[in-house]
This record gives C-alpha cells, structure tokens and sequence, in this order.
C-alpha cells in the first residue's frame, strides 16, 4: 500500500518580495525535517498517528513556527497553546486548549485521546492531567523568543490581533503587515493500512485575547480524520474556520455528495470561506493516498512526501 505525509506550517501572507534568501532557507529546513522524520515512521511501517506526531513535535521544537517553543504572545504577554490529534480508524480524538509550559502541546492532546476518557480538555485542568501523564513541562523562558516579543509589543496597546502577517480587530480593519512571519503547524498522514490521521498544534492569534481558543484544537473545525473521507489540518484566521466548521463540511461534501478531495477542499476554502472573510488554508489526505493543499492566501508553508517517490516544500501560492 502506498502511504503519504503532508504537512504545513502557517499560510497568510507569504510572497516573494516579503521573504529573504535565509528566510527561505530556514523555512525549507524546518519543513523537511519535519517531513523526514514523520516518512521514517510511515516507510517502517509505523501508523499515521505517530508519523504526525513525530513530524508536529519537530515543528513545536523549532521557534520558527507558531507551536510549542516559537508561540505567539496572548494580549497579556503568555504563550497559550493549542492543539489537537484525530485518528481517521476509529475517529477517536484529543484535544487541548489554552495550555502553558506544556513543551509538545501535540503529545497532551495524544494522551487526552488515549488515556482521559474524554476528548477535550483546556487550560489548568490540561496542565494538571498532562502532570499526571509525565508530559515534559518548560519554562517560560523557553517559549520566549524576541522577534515575536517585539512582534505583540507592536499591538498590544490595541484591540488588533495578528496572524501571520496580517493583523485583524473586530470590524476587520487590518494592521500593518510587520514583516514578521509565523505560521500554525500541522500534518495529516495516510499509512501503509490505509489509515489516515490528522494533526494540528498552535500559539493561536498575536495579542489574542487571554483565554481565546481558535479553530485547531475544534475538531470539526481546523482538525478532523476519517478513513471514509478524508484527514485535515487548518491554518487561518480561526474565527471564520470555527463557524464554517471547515474540516468536517469537507468531510461531508466527500461523504455526502460525491466530491473528490480536491473539489470539496476548493468549494469550502475557495468559495464559502471567502464569502465569509475567511482567509487560510489546509492540507488534506485520504486513504488513498491522495493528498490536497488549499489555500486562499498569497502562501502557505507546506510540503510532501510520498511512498512513490515524490516530495515537495513550497510557500507562495
Ligand atoms: N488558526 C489559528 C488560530 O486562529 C492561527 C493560524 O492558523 O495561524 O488560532
């Protein structure tokens, strides 16, 4: 059977102009260790669950990107995480919320679906379950980083909040572009069992408001699996994603109605999501194989790598 990893690191906006040489350089590093190290474990034979993982924690480690050590700061100055995991074999799923010093944000969400009894949990109460399970902690000087620092000094006197490069408040004004460039993580897997998984890990919004919870640990959301249909990981503008329910409307556009995985990935991310304002992307695949990425924004760090040999790392759109 043939297996396949995709995985991402944040779209918004990402074009040329705004990226250096060593920014690209640094960016396609990040991205194909994390696509090695999840393929080692799909080419033995490993599952897709832990071939996310495994390519989530290699992101969470690196600061830049959005997740784990590189998390943006909240409107208060602290790294609230995110994250969530779904099994498309048993739609079994965990998830996390507003968690601090918690250094895999990814690995609490696996032992809240393998080991709470219950798929959702946020805040102190996921600090304490992940103590329980020997999830390994890190101060906060570890998720201290001072581009992105310097990135929420810039709005934290507003109500603007910022993703990637693009600041949004309330009534949609937009910030000025800073320049700076973080994305969200995630990976969706299908394995050599025809078994799809899917996963998704974040600092959230720049300046988010202290407790905000964004699209990626919704399942439904910005994460969903089912071997049936399809596996999905979301980065955008969370807002928009959580009230079109993106990944299991597409999901059910493949279940429901017949479309392929690239059409039903087209109408939610480039019709529906942009009547609403939605500005973002995903990565999908099924249990075929067969992968997407999708998106509305000028770029999305993103990359592949397949049983067939193939394997790509790209940005701009
Ligand atoms: N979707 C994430 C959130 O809204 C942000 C991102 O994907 O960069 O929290």
């Amino acid at each position: 059977m043939s297996f396949t990893l995709v995985i991402h690191g944040g779209a918004g906006n990402i074009t040329p102009a705004i990226m250096n040489k060593e920014q690209e350089n640094h960016y396609t590093e990040g991205l194909k260790e994390a696509l090695d190290k999840g393929y080692e474990i799909l080419q033995h034979g490993g599952s897709s669950l832990d071939a996310v993982v495994a390519a989530i924690c290699v992101m969470e480690d690196n600061p830049i990107f959005n997740a784990g050590r590189g998390a943006v700061f909240t409107k208060k100055g602290l790294n609230e995480m995110d994250a969530a995991l779904m099994d498309g074999s048993i739609l079994a799923a965990g998830a996390v919320a507003g968690v601090r010093n918690i250094k895999n944000p990814i690995k609490l969400a696996r032992e809240v679906m393998l080991h709470s009894g219950h798929v959702f949990l946020s805040g102190s109460g996921a600090g304490e379950f992940a103590l329980s399970q020997g999830i390994e902690m890190a101060p906060d000087k570890y998720f201290f980083n001072q581009s992105r620092y310097d990135q929420w000094l810039e709005i934290r006197d507003t109500n603007f909040t910022q993703l990637d490069h693009k600041g949004d408040n309330l009534k949609g004004e937009t910030v000025p572009n800073t320049g700076h460039k973080f994305g969200t993580v995630g990976a969706v897997a299908c394995d050599q069992f025809g078994n799809i998984a899917a996963g998704t890990s974040t600092g959230g919004m720049t300046n988010k408001r202290f407790g905000r919870i964004g699209d990626s640990p919704v399942i439904g959301a910005g994460t969903y699996a089912n071997n049936r249909t399809c596996a999905i990981s979301c980065t955008g503008h969370g807002e928009p994603f959580l009230r079109a329910c993106v990944a299991h409307d597409i999901s059910c556009l493949i279940e429901y109605k017949g479309l392929s995985l690239q059409e039903a990935c087209a109408v939610v991310i480039k019709d529906k999501l942009v009547k609403m304002g939605g500005e973002g992307g995903l990565i999908a695949v099924n249990a075929l194989g067969e992968y997407d990425f999708c998106f509305n924004s000028a770029g999305m760090y993103r990359g592949m790598r397949n049983s067939e040999g193939k394997q790509l790392v790209a940005f701009y759109g």
